[in-house]
């Protein structure tokens, strides 16, 4: 895929007004973790050592559309600061005269950070004079927003429409380059694991990555759905009905292409998804009446590892149980181990897998970890994600 990059473009005496992703997690009023704040660092750092001055923007949280001030900006300016080193200017709004005077102020070298983009539900509806007045603060653009390019919004798509000068940054670069690998050019076997909860999101990128993957293992509730339609017994356990006629299709073009594809061999049951629960392994993968899937069971934990291990190239997302009850995270925790174990090329997207990968301590062993997983899953599915094709050569 051939993007505009910033390596290529001359920024010397110009206004950027950048799209970054700082949407971080904030309690009491303190930035909890400042991972995507410290991933934008390298762009922003070199396009101020190219001669530019930054308006950066983003979204935080989902304020639909108001003003909230728990979704504010102002501590994220803080925090980037003290990263940076140098002021971080802000203004509390991301249009109208404040900000025009704000960016008409703004001297070579100096970094401004807007208001929460999303306080106005222009932003989301991709609307085109939104997009025409952030376009119109800087003399080129630059997205390094990658978690938000499967969005259509006004930043991050529509703003092309006004922009000549547009670039890819360091991290939608990388982002981009290290999925087309695995869509283009995958080291055999390849595995895709799959789990969570949002499986009407994620299994139509099933479908579509068929022809790419060798082996398929399955947990969460995105098994258990392909449990039921296969008319299993899983009990009380948590699946997404609408999905089933698409997960009994899979199943079909799966036996066609005859490629290795698991559920669970065996599951943790509860009858009370609590720290406090009583829970044990079921003997095979039927879940009777009254009882709750809560993680992959010890078989299946075996099962996995063993196909991880054979694989050479690895994509997972959505972990293989309720991580977040320590009882249930033992599955996505042993995953996350044996994938960091490998020699394999791995791959890790989506906001709890990555929590689940640094919980279990493993993240440095990971080949790459997406900051986006919605944007990740779309991208594998589709190839190319809107607000990727509006940075494309044409
Ligand atoms: P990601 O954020 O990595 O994309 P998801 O958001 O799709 O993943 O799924 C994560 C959620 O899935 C977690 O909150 C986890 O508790 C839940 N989950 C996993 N397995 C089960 C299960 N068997 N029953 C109910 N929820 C589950
Ligand atoms: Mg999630």
């Amino acid at each position: 895929m051939n993007l505009y990059s910033v390596e290529e473009k001359d920024y010397s005496g110009k206004r950027v007004f950048m799209r970054v992703d700082f949407n971080v997690p904030i309690k009491e009023g303190k930035v909890v973790d400042d991972t995507r704040i410290k991933a934008s660092l390298p762009t922003i750092k070199y396009l101020l050592e190219k001669g530019a001055s930054l308006i950066l923007a983003s979204h935080l949280g989902r304020p639909k559309g108001k003003v909230v001030p728990e979704m504010s900006l102002k501590v994220v300016a803080e925090r980037l600061q003290e990263l940076l080193g140098k002021e971080v200017k802000f203004v509390p709004d991301c249009i109208g005269d404040e900000v025009k005077k704000a960016v008409e102020n703004l001297q070579k070298g100096e970094v401004l950070l807007l208001e929460n983009l999303r306080f106005h539900k222009e932003e989301e509806e991709g609307d085109e004079n939104f997009a025409k007045e952030l376009a119109s603060y800087g003399d080129a653009y630059v997205n390094d927003a990658f978690g938000t390019c499967h969005r259509k919004h006004a930043s991050v798509y529509t703003i092309a429409k006004f922009c000549e000068d547009v670039a890819a940054g360091f991290l939608i670069k990388k982002e981009v380059e290290v999925l087309t690998k695995l869509l283009t050019d995958p080291e055999k076997p390849f595995l895709l694991i799959l789990g969570g909860a949002k499986v009407i999101d994620k299994i139509g990128i099933i479908k579509n990555l068929l022809d790419k993957v060798d082996t398929i293992i399955t947990g969460g509730v995105m098994a258990y759905t392909f449990i039921r339609a296969k008319n299993w017994e899983i009990g009380d356990s948590k699946i997404e009905e609408e999905a089933i006629p698409l997960a009994k299709e899979i199943i079909r073009e799966i036996n066609k292409r005859h490629l290795e594809f698991h559920t669970p061999l065996d599951h943790i049951i509860t009858n009370k998804v609590s720290e406090d629960a009583h829970y044990f392994p079921t003997e095979r993968g039927t879940i009777p009446l009254g009882w709750i899937g809560v993680d992959i069971g010890p078989q299946a934990i075996e099962e996995y590892v063993d196909c991880i291990n054979r694989a050479k190239t690895i994509f997972w997302n959505g972990p293989m149980g309720i991580y977040e009850i320590k009882p249930f995270a033992k599955g996505t925790l042993e995953i996350a181990k044996a994938i960091a174990n490998t020699d394999a090329f791995s791959v890790v997207g989506g906001g709890d897998s990555v929590a689940a990968v640094n919980e279990a301590g493993v993240a440095d062993k990971i080949s790459h970890i997406c900051t986006g997983g919605g944007a990740s899953l779309e991208f594998l599915s589709k190839g190319t994600l809107p607000g990727i094709e509006i940075l494309q050569k044409k």
